[in-house]
């Protein structure tokens, strides 16, 4: 089947065409600067790259430039839209309404625009995108929302809920939501199928390790806890993000600093994280030839980011009463063996032993753990845009 997946930003809106069938990619790309001027970078496997400066005034536009390219009779590679059997976009939060993804119709619209205040800059663009597509594509074509908080919702209160007054926490419905749903969804999965074991009898802790980094912990086949909060800034700390710091440390920044509400969140999250303490970059990359160059705080950012991923995977250990299988996945999970490496390290107590011969430099999915160890743990890169296909896919049928 034929599935458009679409991850639509305020002015942007990347796009993959997938035949879910075999899983490939028939043609992806991105259209930026909507509603400045207008950039389409399209390609698709066999065919010249193309890229067209066409004026984007919105979203609509932008989306039928994309349908337009894709039966193109250059570059394109389906002869009719209608090929195209339902569209999959990835929507931010969901609140605590969908613990799955679901076929879009006013009541979802509704669901997605009520959750506006918890995903300000994602869901009205998210929004954008939906109806842009309805409004260029066939009449009747599904549209379906895979949110980023869905596979998360399986929570309990105690481990959603914050301590602050019950009353307001209602009020605006303040808890933990979690994020990268879809690829701790896939991961978790895929890794049970991988080891050839049962999802549902396995005890698991995924570590999606980006630019934005969460945890889950996935028991018997149920998220019963993540890292990630209310907002994508909770957890560990990430490229430019803070993670868990002192929340008391809010109000002193903004009395001593002076600072106003979004001025504290702009620093909290694109000042922080390994960029703000190593003043090097956000970068794991960069910030790991500053370290061996000897920079003190590049070295601190890489123990800090090493050290918390560490007390985060012991924790939903002692979470979930024992752990099966610790899964590596994203960027940083799946290129960096170090970072991999220091995360289990000291961890033999709990039955963690990585094997250096299977991890130093391996990138595939594998098993990088030694033969004696009792959790296993790998390597399983993570396919988001896939994923969003293949649920989509599932909701047609
Ligand atoms: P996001 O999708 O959240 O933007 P990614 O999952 O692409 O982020 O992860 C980005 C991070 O992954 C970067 O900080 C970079 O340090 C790291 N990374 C990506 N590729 C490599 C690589 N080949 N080697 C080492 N680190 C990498």
């Amino acid at each position: 089947m034929k599935i458009l997946v679409i991850n639509c930003g305020s002015s942007s809106c990347k796009f993959q065409l997938f035949e879910t069938s075999t899983g490939d990619v028939l043609a992806k790309g991105n259209c930026e600067r909507i509603g400045i001027d207008g950039k389409l970078t399209y390609k698709a496997p066999g065919k010249e790259d193309y890229i067209s400066t066409e004026a984007m005034p919105d979203h609509k536009v932008a989306v039928q430039l994309i349908l337009n390219a894709l039966v193109d009779k250059d570059h394109g590679v389906l002869s009719d839209i209608g090929e195209i059997k339902a569209v999959g976009h990835r929507v931010l939060h969901g609140g605590m309404y969908y613990s799955k993804s679901v076929i879009v119709n006013d009541d979802v619209k509704k669901v997605i625009r009520d959750c506006f205040p918890l995903g300000p800059l994602h869901n009205p663009a998210n929004l954008t995108g939906i109806e842009a597509c309805e409004a260029v594509l066939p009449e009747g074509t599904p549209q379906i929302a895979v949110f980023d908080t869905a596979f998360h919702m399986t929570m309990p209160p105690k481990a959603y809920t914050y301590a602050l007054p019950y009353e307001i926490t209602e009020k605006y419905s303040i808890r933990r939501y979690g994020f990268h749903g879809t690829s701790h969804r896939y991961v978790s999965h895929r890794v049970a199928e991988f080891l050839g074991k049962n999802y549902e009898d396995l005890k698991i802790v995924t570590c999606h390790l980006g630019n934005g980094s969460s945890f889950a912990a996935v028991d018997q086949g149920k998220c019963v806890d993540t890292t990630m909060g209310l907002t994508p800034l909770a957890g560990i700390c990430m490229g430019t993000r803070c993670g868990d710091i002192d929340p008391a440390i809010v109000p002193f920044l903004m009395k001593n600093e002076n600072l106003t509400p979004d001025e504290v969140d702009t620093l909290m999250n694109k000042k922080s994280g390994v960029q703000g303490l190593s003043g090097v970059s956000s970068d794991f990359r960069d910030l790991e030839k500053a370290s061996k160059e000897g920079n003190e705080r590049a070295t601190l950012a890489l123990d800090m980011f090493e050290y918390q991923a560490r007390k985060i995977i012991g924790s939903y250990a002692a979470a979930m009463q024992g752990v099966d299988v610790i899964v590596f996945t994203a960027g940083i999970g799946e290129n960096t063996d170090y970072i991999r490496a220091k995360a289990c390290e000291g961890l033999e107590f709990m039955g963690v032993k990585i094997d250096p011969a299977k991890n130093n430099g391996n990138r595939s999915e594998s098993i990088i753990s030694s033969d004696d160890s009792r959790v296993t743990v790998c390597i399983i890169p993570t396919n988001e845009e896939l994923a969003i296909a293949q649920e989509t896919e599932e909701l047609v049928k």
